[in-house]
């Protein structure tokens, strides 16, 4: 008994040493365990270190800590993920872009500032769009940081949505193939991307309020594919949920949609964390599938106790620590979806590489490689979609003089406002990038022509106004050729409020009709995310370019085009109306009383354009080139499809005498089905680069997704037995060749056909 008195008091010293650090039912952590040993499977390394979490410390990991940082556990080694904005570079985490984008704001983050989302989504080249997420991955590890909120996937369903210069598109299929491949950039760093915004934030019109009527057709066919393809083909390891109400119940606590579709029917393993003040409730949103609510502490209490939020519909806090616990205790959590929402987070904070290789500041940013995928989304983006006479390329040997007008010639609008707004180390204009090219021999003369609406208050006099008119006028008419740079800036479309119309904003159409008088050769530059109303215009004007918002090297990228450097090869991501009234939800938008109907279901963009014939001013898809291409040989085999890839192929001939790329689209027809389908749908598209003279064959694998709609009878993708029509060409409107494709009915084991 003596013997064992020293070991007594021993235990008893030990025990009060480490009391004030354990909790109940916790012990140290050794250091072999298996969590700690980055050689153990992923799912053993969760398992284990959750397993050695209190209640308390899971129920910590719920919410941020920070504005844009999770909560670390220390005594578990798990780390803070420390977050930045996206998607076109990496913006300031501070605190929100209220403040953050303030010309004094705190903390500048300088780095790329890359293309928007629409601009990329132009060049439909996913190849560039994958290198651009690299490179932003590889900007966000050098900062710091170990996750960007990007890519924005949002399908563009109104030409006003304030964020349409942020996302793909209006297509479903090519958001998903951009939204894979910037994904798959990103992760290739071992860097978190946040898939945004889940589901259907499609107006900032009351975003904290708005309740969408949407169909299960509709939701499946446009509004979710592109997260669709993010979890299953990319291995997408966050989403973020939208602020809106998706039938009823806002999405954070949309059981249907972060439980039943993403976690359910599409299988996604990461977790879904919160847009910034989007949580309304406790348990209803940890039982529906929000996994990590942010920000979290006192950024969070600051934000919804500001009268902004409160004004807006802010909310959050809800996920906080006491508040999750007091709902497990009365059991209207359970332990094991606690267990569930940490385990994701606990399973993306290995799967990333964070616990083993945490990231350091101090790296490079805007490095000569990064800013040369910006440059290359710039040039490629750009469309042409007026060439009359020819009038492109300039010809540096003819022209002596250029008049560069306009509210966005001498400012490098680089993007639109909000939380995607990078600060870049430099932007270069329109006016810089000609400037520049033009060199010595070509005199470039500027002039403003027209103040940016709600710019300078203090220039917005009639007399101001005229004063501006009269002297682009005259810079124009003693030039050779007038660039006239038009659009918005981010103050006009930005994030939390929609565009107030289609037009441009005041006086600029005026200015675009005043340098036409004097000019003939008059090239309109649009430098917005939207489509905006030409045709107070569009007919007089012999060549038109549109180069959304082209982030830092915007400038070089359009004197690329304008001088025949690059040939241009964007092609638009988005239809065109003539007019508002024109667009397919025009009549169901922005809703009335906080409800909005997608009456349209899924006639967005060109499935309503071109299924109703309503005649757009661009169609979707389109884009002029200083050369031409020619489509020959279309071949579908087998033209008997059961189950096996149906390969497709045809040549493209460059038939001109310059270098060029081709934007090669396939669509596929559906006039047979009972139920109501589209003209045609994108499945499939291809950039080709192209010598002059060239010929190149191109080749697409259809399968038989490709072919189906969705269901709601069946709840299911459906291809119904009958006679497809493939068709391939330079626009939804521009269809070279098509051919035949016929789906059997499965009844019996399916025998091939190839002829
Ligand atoms: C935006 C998100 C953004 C977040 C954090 C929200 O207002 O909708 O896209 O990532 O703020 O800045």
């Amino acid at each position: 008994m003596r013997r064992s008195l020293p070991l007594f008091f021993a235990a008893l010293l030990a025990v009060l040493v480490f009391a004030p650090h354990v909790h109940c039912g916790q012990s140290a952590v050794p250091a072999n365990a298996p969590y700690k040993d980055a050689g153990q499977p992923l799912d053993k390394r969760v398992a284990d270190l959750l397993g050695r979490m209190t209640l308390e410390e899971k129920a910590t990991m719920l919410a941020g800590s920070g504005w844009m940082e999770s909560a670390a556990i220390d005594r578990l080694g798990i780390p803070s993920i420390k977050m930045a904005d996206g998607p076109m570079g990496v913006r300031s985490w501070a605190g929100s872009s209220a403040i953050t984008n303030l010309p004094g704001g705190p903390q500048k983050v300088l780095s790329t500032s890359f293309p928007a989302g629409v601009a990329m989504a132009a060049t439909w080249d996913a190849d560039l769009v994958k290198r651009e997420g690299q490179a932003i991955g590889q900007e966000v590890k050098a900062l710091g940081r170990d996750m960007i909120l990007g890519p924005t996937v949002n399908i563009n369903r109104v030409p006003l949505w304030g964020r349409n210069f942020e996302g793909y598109g209006e297509d479903p299929y090519l958001s998903s193939r951009l939204g894979v491949a910037y994904i798959q950039g990103v992760q290739s760093e071992g860097v978190i991307p946040s898939v945004k915004h889940f589901d259907a934030n499609n107006e900032e019109f009351e975003r904290h309020r708005i309740d969408e009527k949407i169909d299960a057709r509709t939701l499946h066919e446009i509004y979710l594919p592109a997260f669709k393809a993010a979890v299953q083909e990319a291995d997408a390891w966050t989403v973020m949920s939208a602020y809106n109400k998706v039938n009823g119940t806002y999405c954070a606590e949309n059981a249907m949609l972060l439980t039943g579709i993403l976690k359910g029917e599409f299988g996604f393993k990461g977790f879904v964390i919160s847009d910034w003040g989007s949580t309304y409730s406790t348990a209803n949103t940890v039982n529906a599938g929000m996994d990590l609510e942010m920000p979290g502490g006192a950024p969070a209490r600051a934000m919804i106790a500001s009268p902004r939020s409160q004004l807006s519909g802010n909310s959050g806090t809800w996920l906080e620590k006491d508040k999750v616990l007091a709902e497990v205790k009365a059991g209207h959590i359970s332990e094991a979806t606690l267990n569930d929402n940490v385990s994701r987070i606990l399973r993306v904070i290995f799967q990333s590489g964070l616990f083993d290789h945490p990231h350091t500041a101090g790296g490079e940013v805007d490095t000569p490689a990064q800013q040369a995928i910006a440059r290359q989304g710039a040039t490629e983006g750009i469309v042409l979609l007026k060439n009359a006479g020819a009038l492109l390329p300039l010809d540096p040997s003819k022209i002596h003089s250029i008049a560069v007008i306009g509210p966005n010639a001498a400012v490098a609008r680089t993007g639109g406002g909000g939380s995607s707004l990078v600060r870049p180390k430099y932007a270069i204009s329109p006016l810089d990038g000609i400037r520049e090219r033009a060199g010595t021999g070509i005199e470039v003369k500027y002039a403003l022509g027209a103040v940016m609406e709600g710019e300078t208050p203090t220039l917005e006099t009639p007399a101001t106004k005229a004063a501006l008119l009269q002297d682009a006028m005259n810079v124009a008419a003693h030039a050779d050729v007038a660039v006239v740079v038009v659009g918005r800036y981010s103050k006009l479309e930005a994030e939390s409020f929609d565009v107030k119309t289609m037009d441009l904003p005041a006086g600029q159409d005026w200015l675009i009709d005043a340098v036409e008088q004097v000019n003939p050769h008059t090239i309109v530059v649009l430098n917005t995310g939207d489509p905006v109303t030409m045709t107070k215009w569009i007919d007089k004007t012999p060549a038109l370019l549109d180069m959304w918002y082209g982030g830092q090297e915007g400038g070089h990228g359009l004197a690329s085009v304008l001088f025949g450097d690059a040939n241009p090869s964007g092609k638009l991501p988005v239809s065109f109306p003539k007019k508002f009234e024109d667009s397919p939800a025009y009549g169901h938008y922005p809703g009335e009383n906080l409800h909005v109907d997608y009456a349209e279901g899924i006639y967005v963009g060109y499935r309503y354009f071109d299924t109703r014939n309503v005649e757009p001013q661009f169609p979707f898809g389109f884009g002029l080139s200083y050369t031409s291409f020619e489509y020959s040989g279309l071949s579908v085999t087998p033209k008997i499809f059961g189950n096996a890839p149906i390969n497709v192929s045809l040549k493209v001939k460059n038939t001109g005498a310059r270098d060029g790329a081709e934007v090669v689209q396939l669509y596929v027809h559906d006039g047979h089905a009972k139920i109501d389908r589209p003209a045609h749908e994108l499945k499939g598209f291809k950039r080709v680069e192209l010598k002059a003279g060239e010929t190149k064959a191109v080749e697409f694998a259809l399968d038989r997704a490709a072919l189906s709609y969705w269901s709601p009878e069946k709840k299911d993708w459906v291809a119904a037995p009958g006679t497809f029509e493939i068709q391939v060409g330079g626009s939804s409107r521009d269809i070279r060749l098509s051919a035949p494709l016929v789906l059997v009915r499965q009844t019996a084991p399916i025998k091939l056909v190839n002829e």
